[in-house]
């Protein structure tokens, strides 16, 4: 990875410093957690907090009880502390009902959970949506429990109440919006999901002090019920949003990677695909299918909405993916940092594409007489010379944008923009009259 400048090793700090302070806390898909979780984003960017009380119908899906949780343990035969969710959040199956009570061996490992090829990793697992209860253990101590008999506790509720979700919405000059989804339910993992909550508050305060053309909403919410519950109470003004990406394991070292929206060749879909072009880091392109995170709702059919998802490696792909190993040394500000540039290269792409029409179109203009041959773009370190002026004033026939002249000729996306506004700035092209 190449050098960042200056403030973006700042940005990367400040981001891995978020992760720190949300890392503690225990989260779930509802629960104190959430709530803490927003109230230490919202200290970032402002954030409009939603409660959807328990038993509410949500697209096909109910609001289930509220879960939270004050502590659980197993003791061993002698007494001895042998688990303690005080050690790590990942401890204890989420949702687990509440329990206390003595077994035996036998009766204890139906309820254990371990990976028996990372022996010292705690594995992350749930039971969301039917009653159960367990412990998530590394498998080096599943291994060396003796014969005898266990006293667990799991201090839990679960009860009515409601489910969490927060926006940070920044407006534009345009009522068309750019949504950016992540979900916030994963308790003590870094890359999956705090490295995308974190970036998400720190683009939304950024972008707060812009003046985009367009809106920009984040959506924070627990997986998979947060977006169909915030799809179900914003149905009628889903035609706002234009364009859409889903935020998640933004810090690993791993290569930057798009996967694509339902419909494949949407906007955001060549937006993001050319940043990662010109970014000149390796870089994985993948196609849309119904598995993974929360673009499932957003691009299932009834919707389609032109939602990408844009990570470092793709979730589910690395070993430390659902385990403890997912923890703050796996996330590095510089991935962070790069992360965060992407996203806002992004956004820059969907803020200035647009088609132009050539005021000159028969033969070429003569660019010598404007000062436009040679004389730029021969400087080092500009993005304008005279290729990219050709190209530009080629395609602007009021069809093709400038995302289409980025694509077919090869230039950086950056290169096309500049070459368009030098173009406009010498009368040689004007925005599309559409
Ligand atoms: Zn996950």
């Amino acid at each position: 990875m190449p050098a960042s400048d200056p403030h973006e090793l700042s940005i990367g700090e400040e981001l891995h410093g978020l992760i720190g302070e949300l890392f503690p806390i225990m989260r779930s898909i509802t629960g104190h957690g959430l709530r803490k979780t927003f109230e230490l984003l919202g200290e970032r960017v402002p954030l409009e907090v939603t409660e959807v009380p328990t038993g509410t119908q949500v697209l096909d899906w109910t609001i289930p009880q509220e879960w939270n949780i004050e502590g659980a343990w197993i003791d061993g035969p002698s007494g001895e502390r042998l688990v303690d969710l005080a050690d790590s959040n990942l401890h204890v199956l989420g949702y687990s009902v509440p329990v206390r009570e003595r077994l035996s061996l036998a009766e204890l490992k139906e309820h254990l959970y371990s990976l028996p090829e990372h022996p010292d990793w705690i594995p992350f697992r749930n039971s969301y949506y039917s009653p159960n209860w367990g412990f998530c253990v590394e498998d080096r101590l599943l291994r060396s429990l003796v014969e005898g008999e266990y006293e667990v506790c799991i201090d839990s509720t679960l009860e009515d109440g409601s489910l969490t979700y927060a926006e940070a919405f920044v407006p534009g000059e345009s009522d068309d919006e750019v949504l950016v989804s992540g979900y916030a339910c994963h308790p003590s993992m870094a890359n999956d999901n705090l490295s995308g909550l974190a970036l998400m508050a720190l683009l939304a305060r950024h972008l707060s002090g812009q003046q985009p053309r367009l809106s920009y909403r984040f959506l924070f919410s627990p997986g998979t019920i947060g977006p169909i519950a915030w799809l179900a109470r914003n149905e009628e003004r889903l035609d706002r949003v234009k364009h859409g990406l889903v935020c998640l394991c933004v810090g690993d070292p791993g290569p930057l990677t798009y996967k694509k929206s339902r419909r494949g060749d949407a906007e955001i879909d060549r937006a993001a695909q050319l940043v990662l072009r010109d970014s000149g880091e390796p870089f994985e392109v993948h196609e849309w299918e119904p598995w993974g995170g929360d673009e499932r709702q957003f691009n299932s059919p009834g919707f389609n909405l032109p939602v990408g998802t844009l990570t470092r490696s793709a979730p589910g792909s690395f070993p430390e993916y659902h385990t403890s190993a997912d923890d703050l040394d796996f996330v590095r500000p510089e991935a962070l940092a790069r992360s965060f540039r992407a996203y806002l290269d992004v956004f820059d792409v969907l803020e200035t594409n647009a088609a132009y029409v050539n005021l000159s179109p028969k033969g070429e203009p003569q660019l010598g007489r404007r000062g436009l041959y040679r004389a730029i773009g021969a400087g080092q370190g500009t993005h304008v010379n005279e290729l990219s002026l050709l190209w530009v004033l080629n395609l602007s026939d009021g069809e093709h944008t400038l995302v289409d002249v980025a694509e077919q000729s090869g230039l950086t996306y950056a290169q096309v923009r500049d070459a368009a506004r030098t173009l406009v700035e010498h009368d040689l092209l004007e925005p599309a009259s559409n």
